[in-house]
């Protein structure tokens, strides 16, 4: 798996590279999005520590600009992951409100009055910040919702499967 984990590397790390504020123009309007972090290698080059895409028809700048511009965590699993991420490494006792899923009305009438809503914008505004400065990614199109889906399993499979692929100790 680790070569086919090369090939892969080699291939996005040779695509043109986006990072903030992106231009929506060039990215298309259907396909997949590969992200690197600052400071994240493998196989001697960025290492892949994200690969994501979307479900809806045309909707894929759209789900990029949740990750990098829209300020709520349970829109974007991966701003979630960074929030939980930076609240641990701080020993934030917060953290267990920033696990809650407050997408449901059920579970903002039981969960709102309890959440200190000024610290959760502080933590989404630390967010922003991180993901703007150390995130950035590579597109490429694929037009039919089935095909991202099978690419994405497998790309996610082949780096999560591979032996050279870790992150780093921070
Ligand atoms: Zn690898």
């Amino acid at each position: 798996m680790s070569e086919i984990c090369q090939q892969l590397h080699d291939l996005f790390n040779g695509l043109p590279r986006h990072r903030f504020p992106f231009d929506e123009l060039a990215i298309p309007r259907n396909g997949i999005y590969i992200l690197f972090e600052k400071g994240e290698h493998a196989h001697g080059v960025d290492r892949i520590v994200r690969v994501g895409t979307h479900t809806g028809e045309s909707q894929l700048r759209s789900r990029l600009k949740q990750h990098y511009m829209n300020e709520n965590k349970d829109r974007s699993i991966f701003r979630k992951n960074i929030g939980r991420a930076m609240l641990q490494r701080a020993g934030d006792p917060f953290l267990e409100q920033w696990n809650w899923n407050l997408t449901t009305r059920k579970a903002r009438e039981r969960y709102l009055p309890l959440l200190d809503e000024e610290k959760q914008r502080q933590v989404e505004r630390a967010v922003t910040e991180y993901i703007r400065q150390n995130f950035s990614f590579v597109v490429f199109g694929v037009d039919k919702k089935g095909e991202r889906l099978e690419w994405e399993r497998k790309i996610i499979s082949t780096v999560s499967w591979c032996e050279e692929c870790h992150p780093s100790p921070n």
